[in-house]
């Protein structure tokens, strides 16, 4: 499908979904959300530009500064232009006409909106009721598109990279931060984003989301790695561990624990099985060994456009999963001044369960 097929395809899905909704009109400013409709997004500054879409139209505030370049990335949208010297009130007015949408009794905003550019939408819809636009959007960005699975594989392709190229660079006096650069590194070689290397090494492992420091790696250090980014627009994210040396039997333990969870959830995975079932099936694991207090997170989250973003597979989550969508499935057990274990795939619904991107497997990686 060429750009504009999508743009196209995606625009109706949302004004289909605008009409179920009874919203009468969806206001998306220059993030994610509009990413994934668009495929384009503009800078994003204090200048307020926002994309209107109602049942009857679409129209976008615009900051003349930025009009030309847009304008020329999506033809199809009509640009309402405001300069510096008049401000954007006017303008939004306008734009609010142009779409229907001037008396609108329910509007959408994009959850990521700056709060100045809300507050305006909100004084120039006065009496309208606000909603958070990911009610209307979540649910359609959930469901991937071939094109969209196809981009994801590719990019978790480089994830499993930098974890190799991580597990490599794993040995006694090296420093978290230096196998973080290594993994940015990679991830640069191929053309595409890092966004985050986490590298927790030993007692640092029990906190999830440890910051990446000067701690040097010592013999016997278990190292969760936890890395991700964006290739063509789209996303990876992936945990795996390292031991530095020979792991010792609590770290053998703990870690087969972990895995079976994962296991748990894969299998649990599958069209019409809830986000909430599929937590339950980690969790129950890891319950049922013993470290239920120690397992303090969700068990995964979508991946798309946005690096998290729906589906939410926690607890009691009733969103029941379909084919094509994309999430994690990353149990863990954090044992506060010991260490910690986390392992994470993405996986995207199939027919008949999931399937995973990443082609590494899980096992306990010595390194060093
Ligand atoms: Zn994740
Ligand atoms: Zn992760």
């Amino acid at each position: 499908m060429s750009a504009e097929t999508t743009r196209t395809a995606r625009l109706a899905r949302l004004r289909t979904a605008l009409g179920e909704a009874e919203v009468d009109v969806v206001a998306l400013a220059p993030t994610d959300n509009l990413r994934w409709l668009c495929g384009f997004a503009p800078l994003y500054d204090e200048r307020a530009c926002l994309l209107l879409v109602s049942p009857q139209g679409s129209a976008m505030l615009m900051p003349d500064l930025n009009a030309e370049q847009t304008a020329a990335r999506l033809p199809e949208v009509e640009l309402v232009r405001w300069a510096d010297e008049d401000g954007p009130v006017a303008a939004l007015h306008a734009a609010l006409a142009r779409v229907g949408a001037s008396s609108a009794a329910r509007v959408a905003a994009d959850p990521m909106m700056r709060a100045d550019h809300l507050l305006l939408l909100q004084a120039a819809a006065r009496g309208a009721h606000t909603l958070d636009a990911s009610a209307v959007l979540g649910p359609l960005r959930a469901v991937k598109e071939a094109e969209e699975i196809a981009r994801l594989a590719r990019a978790a392709e480089v994830a499993d990279r930098a974890i190799e190229a991580a597990w490599a660079t794993c040995a006694p006096g090296v420093s978290e931060r230096e196998v973080g650069e290594r993994i940015s590194q990679v991830f640069r070689e191929a053309g595409a984003e890092p966004e985050f290397a986490l590298v927790a090494s030993g007692p640092h492992g029990a906190f999830p989301h440890h910051e990446t420091g000067e701690r040097r790696l010592v013999a016997g250090d278990p190292i969760v790695i936890d890395l991700g980014g964006a290739l063509d627009g789209y996303h990876c994210d992936i945990t795996r561990m390292a031991v530095i040396g020979e792991p010792s039997d609590r770290y053998r333990e703990i870690h087969a624990i972990v895995e079976a969870a994962v296991v748990a959830a894969l299998d649990a995975t599958r069209p019409g099985a809830t986000c909430g079932a599929v937590d339950a099936a980690a969790r129950q694991v890891i319950a049922d060994a013993g470290y239920g207090e120690y397992f303090v997170h969700r068990t995964g989250h979508g991946l798309g456009v946005s690096g998290h973003e729906p589906p939410w597979v926690m607890a009691g989550d009733p969103t029941e999963l379909e084919v094509g969508m994309v999430h994690s499935i990353e149990p863990g057990i954090y044992l506060p001044g010991e260490f910690g274990i986390r392992l994470e795939d993405i996986v995207h619904v199939t027919e008949d369960g999931c399937e995973r991107f990443s082609g590494l497997a899980r096992e306990v990686h010595v390194a060093g």
